[in-house]
């Protein structure tokens, strides 16, 4: 996308973020007449992001072309992203100590829904099993990435075996990763309306200002530990990409359009798209891009990880139950994975809290604390999430793929 483009637009979809805030705000439950078109552009986005993933990867892996060179890359990305991922449930756990919002909460009498409680019994183990499906387009129907992305890698690292004759092969996907990044643009045109809308219609869904309000002050406290924690992480990262990069500010202020469509979107996957297009901008290399933004964007979620740290200790603290030192270590680490098995759609997080929840034997039921305002909090920790996986791609860029592949 020319320059002049993108900078219209990210001010367009500012001024759309903060007009869709204030119309959610004053109109209510009318917003909500307009959500269709969150939805269509929120679609759109769903539309491209399996053959993208699928294309991308395979063809990252062919301009990697050996899979000694693949290992490297493989191995640094994991460790980066399990070092974020833990830096972020130790700022989670430090602030929450500091803060202890849960202290004096009314437990209330809210129920927990459905579909959190039939995750009851899921276990660390469910994590490492949802790496290989047994039906790939099982998997692709219900939008889960990470064993699709798992297929595409193994695919590729199968073809750099084959010689001369995986060249068409990886030629016909390099095709379609051009051709979806193409379709990524076009979509992009349509982001300010969808993200208007799909804020506008958030709102109104809560009942409008008034009734966000309330919904905020009555865990007002929970509410703040969870913006300041991701605020340190936010700044945290943006000061290791300054240092590694040498760049911070500008390459956050050309993520910004990545980063304001997870606000509306409150989705990490469905954003990955235009998180693609925006690195590519901002010339992130082409393998970067292919490989590390992808795997990130199923892996890699230090805002998540964080909430759910924060969250699981907030309401130990309203049930006024003391967790040890050794129950902390046990949130902290199953906080870093159920992060890692956590989808990136809108209020995954809130799902995979089961597993925190029942490592160290606290009530499920606690969950109702924090139901009213997951949406709210979600979209901030997504912001954190897409932001995590941009600052990865640069730092592994600079580290690893620039200087040795
Ligand atoms: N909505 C988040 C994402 O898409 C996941 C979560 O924390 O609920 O990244």
């Amino acid at each position: 996308m020319p320059h002049s483009h993108a900078v219209i637009l990210l001010i367009l979809i500012i001024l759309s973020a903060i007009s869709g805030v204030l119309f959610g705000w004053f109109f209510g439950e009318l917003s909500l007449q307009i959500g269709w078109m969150g939805d269509l552009f929120l679609n759109a986005l769903k539309m491209i992001i399996i053959p993208l993933i699928v294309a991308s990867v395979i063809s990252g892996i062919g301009a990697l072309g050996d899979v000694r060179k693949l290992g490297r890359l493989g191995g640094s990305t994991i460790l980066y992203y399990g070092f974020t991922t833990a830096v972020a449930v130790f700022i989670g756990l430090v602030v929450v100590n500091i803060i202890q919002p849960g202290a004096g909460i009314e437990l209330g009498n809210a129920t927990v829904p459905e579909r959190i409680l039939e995750k009851q019994g899921t276990g660390v183990s469910d994590i490492f099993m949802s790496l290989i499906s047994p039906n790939l387009f099982a998997s692709a129907t219900e939008m889960q990435l990470l064993p699709i992305i798992v297929f595409a890698i193994l695919f590729a690292m199968a073809l750099t075996t084959i010689g001369d004759r995986s060249k068409p092969v990886f030629a016909v996907f390099d095709g379609i990763n051009e051709a979806m990044m193409k379709l990524v643009i076009w979509v992009m045109y349509f982001a300010p309306l969808g993200i208007f809308a799909l804020i506008a219609a958030r709102i109104g869904l809560a009942g409008g200002g008034d009734e966000l309000f309330k919904e905020i002050q009555a865990v007002g406290w929970h509410v703040v530990t969870v913006l300041t924690g991701l605020f340190i992480h936010f700044c945290f990262l943006l000061l290791l990409l300054q240092l590694i990069a040498g760049k911070g500010f500008s390459y956050l202020l050309g993520m910004s359009r990545a980063l304001f469509t997870g606000f509306g979107t409150a989705s990490s996957t469905a954003t990955l798209p235009l998180t693609m297009e925006n690195a590519r901008e901002n010339k992130v290399s082409d393998k970067a891009i292919k490989f590390v933004l992808p795997l990130g964007s199923t892996v890699n979620m230090d805002g998540t990880a964080l909430y759910e740290a924060a969250a699981v200790l907030f309401i130990a603290q309203a049930y006024g139950i003391d967790l040890t030192m050794t129950q902390q270590v046990i949130v902290f680490i199953t906080a870093t994975l159920a992060a890692i098995g956590a989808a990136g759609i809108p209020e995954a997080g809130l799902v995979t809290m089961v597993i925190v929840l029942s490592a160290v034997g606290l009530p499920l039921d606690g969950i109702a604390l924090l139901l009213a305002v997951d949406w709210f909090l979600d979209r901030f920790r997504t912001v954190v999430n897409i932001w995590g996986d941009s600052v990865g791609a640069k730092v592994i860029d600079t580290l690893v793929i620039k200087k040795a592949l």
